[in-house]
């Protein structure tokens, strides 16, 4: 039975638009191969948005969204909109978007393709083979917690304050979200906290130790913040899925993401309890490359990949995605950010093509 789904497009700015353009003919090439009838609709965001309708997050892009099954979003952000005051910055706009549909946990993976080991600055037998997924908690911790601000003592000294907290329930849906994730992989699930020091962590790892009775074919493990930066360094093939909060989330995805070296390859994903997911490349809007033909799609087409596996429970069409990037790759085809001597150089369209015809 064909399936339906409605996916809303969100180009935003630079580079966006050219990367969007290819991932949208891979998806629709992909899909009547699974038996998947995808539509699409296209909703404006960041500076675009804000040249349309002074706002970086219109309320009808939020509408078209939540009426959605899932949201593909490019990159957003260029240097004419910096100087307009925060509310009307084009990342006002994806932290709106991320708050309105209540997108709580964040999925990176770092996948070492083969082909591009010599992108790392790691030495090739330290990466080979890595294949992980950091998986962050994204609206709690100290980044939310109250009190915070900076506030003047009796003394007349200022004193600045943040406050990580975390509730149970808090924990539990990252937990969850965590642990269903480790089973669609290697079953392999390692929380990251700091509980030798922190009492928010102790209740972290309190809860997270208690959720894995509802997941025994799930092999949990639990490492110091500190520690598991250096061995995300040292051996970072040890590692499958990891859940963590949000500050110490924020570090270890962008640290686990440089493992590979190449920010045109990495996809990511922001899931909620419920409703549609965010499924966007990690990179920004490269503002530097944009409309020229430059730009590496293969971020984007990957995140389409974690729409169709995460988004839309379709893990199947996202491994053909997959496989199409790895025999690209294999076959030489290169753009500019990935490129090294002996391979072919395209452009974004280029690329998209040969993708097209792994397919
Ligand atoms: P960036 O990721 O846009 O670019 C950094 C460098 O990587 C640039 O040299 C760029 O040309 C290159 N690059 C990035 N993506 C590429 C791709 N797909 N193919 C080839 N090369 C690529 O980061 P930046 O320069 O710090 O920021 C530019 C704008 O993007 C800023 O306005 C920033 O606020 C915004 N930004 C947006 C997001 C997002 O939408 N999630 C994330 C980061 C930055």
């Amino acid at each position: 039975m064909t399936e339906q789904y409605l996916i809303t497009l969100l180009p935003g700015d630079g580079i966006g638009p050219e990367i969007t353009k290819v991932t949208v003919e891979v998806l629709k090439a992909i899909a009547p191969k699974f038996d998947l009838e995808l539509s699409f609709q296209e909703g404006l965001i960041g500076g675009a948005a804000i040249d349309a309708t002074g706002n970086p997050l219109p309320e009808e892009t939020l509408t078209m969204c939540r009426q959605s099954d899932a949201v593909l979003l490019a990159a957003i952000g260029g240097y004419q909109w910096d100087s307009l005051p925060r509310q009307q910055r084009p990342e006002t706009g994806l932290l709106g978007l991320r708050e309105g549909l209540g997108l709580f946990a964040n999925l990176r993976p770092a996948t070492i393709f083969p082909q591009l080991i010599d992108a790392s600055t790691l030495k090739p037998e330290v990466i080979q083979g890595v294949d992980l997924m950091v998986v962050r908690e994204l609206t709690g911790g100290i980044y939310f917690g109250q009190p915070k601000g900076i506030f003047t003592s009796e003394t007349n000294e200022k004193r600045g304050v943040n406050t990580m907290a975390y509730r149970e329930s808090e924990v539990d849906r990252i937990a969850k979200v965590a642990f269903e994730i480790a089973q669609k992989r290697t079953k392999k699930l390692c929380s990251v906290d700091k509980a030798n020091v922190l009492d928010v962590s102790q209740l972290w790892r309190d809860r997270v130790t208690a959720m894995a009775a509802n997941y025994p074919d799930v092999e949990l493990s639990h490492l110091y913040v500190d520690n598991a930066a250096m061995q995300l360094i040292r051996n970072p093939r040890q590692f499958d899925t990891i859940v963590t909060g949000n500050l110490f989330g924020d570090i270890l995805s962008d640290e686990a993401a440089m493992l590979t070296g190449s920010i045109g390859m990495l996809p990511s994903a922001s899931l909620g309890a419920t409703g549609p997911g965010v499924f966007e490349p990690v990179h920004g809007s490269a503002p530097d490359i944009a409309g020229q033909d430059l730009a590496n799609p293969l971020a984007m087409v990957l995140s389409a990949a974690m729409l169709l596996r995460y988004g839309l429970n379709q893990d199947l069409a996202a491994t053909a995605i997959e496989k199409a990037v790895w025999q690209v790759l294999e076959a030489g085809i290169r753009t500019g950010d990935i490129m090294s001597p002996g391979m072919v150089q395209v452009g974004c369209q280029g690329m998209g093509e040969a993708l097209l015809e792994a397919l």
